[in-house]
């Protein structure tokens, strides 16, 4: 029988890795809800809504039912692609300038109000795995699987600047590990669905087990 997964848990600690895994070898669905938030906020920013110092966040509100968000499968890679408003901006969200502003566009209640009815639509049907943030508390209470995963700041740093130095991106090491503290901290302080460990969740620290440890118990459990 089909289930539904929630993997949450902190910036950069190989929750898509490990997602993405399970879902190919259940052959089940994967959403990365990160992805819709960094769209909004790739859009947030071509129109001047945000950065450098600016903040409209009125406006943004207002133009939100423009916004069409898509999951595009790409065979050839595997996976799904963000696609905001027909356009494919799966590399540009990915970029440490939409990372910077991410979490301040992820505070707005409307924003919220707005993917998560969009995620509650997407799994529906069960057989499904979803990354975020409040995936186990807020979309998905009623998941039969939740993890929930952390690591330490530098492991996770680390990690994020590989890959992005892997993408070609000039980065500095303190600037990502800046980053990633912060995205932490108000991800975890703001007032709508701050990021917290569900009560039925089981946490995974990155630092202590290997993504194929935790791929095993959890396809293990999964299976049941
Ligand atoms: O997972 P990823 O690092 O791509 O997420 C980017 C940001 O989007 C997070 O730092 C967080 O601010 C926001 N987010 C969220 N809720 C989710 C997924 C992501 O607030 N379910």
């Amino acid at each position: 029988q089909k289930i539904a997964i929630a993997i949450d848990g902190y910036s950069s600690t190989g929750k898509s890795t490990l997602a993405k895994q399970l879902a190919k070898a259940l052959g089940y669905k994967y959403i990365d809800t990160g992805a819709m938030y960094r769209a909004v906020t790739l859009f947030a920013m071509r129109n001047g809504f945000i950065g450098d110092g600016r903040e409209n966040f009125g406006a943004l509100v207002k133009l939100l039912p423009k916004i069409k968000l898509n999951f595009v499968p790409n065979a050839k890679l595997g996976f799904s692609e963000m696609y905001l408003n027909g356009e494919n901006v799966e590399k540009e969200i990915r970029t440490m300038d939409v990372s910077k502003y991410v979490s301040r566009i992820a505070e707005i209640g409307e924003v919220r109000h707005m993917l998560v009815e969009m995620q509650k639509e997407m799994g529906k049907e069960k057989g499904i795995v979803m990354d975020g943030r409040d995936i186990g508390t807020v979309v998905f209470p009623e998941a039969e699987l939740k993890v929930f995963m952390t690591a330490s700041p530098q492991a996770r740093a680390t990690r994020r600047y590989k890959e992005l130095l892997d993408r070609g991106e000039e980065v500095v090491y303190e600037e990502v590990l800046k980053n990633v503290q912060e995205r932490d901290y108000i991800d975890s302080h703001r007032e709508f669905s701050p990021l917290r460990k569900a009560d039925d969740a089981i946490e995974f620290d990155n630092s202590d087990m290997g993504l194929v440890e935790q791929f095993d118990r959890l396809y293990s459990i999964a299976q049941r």
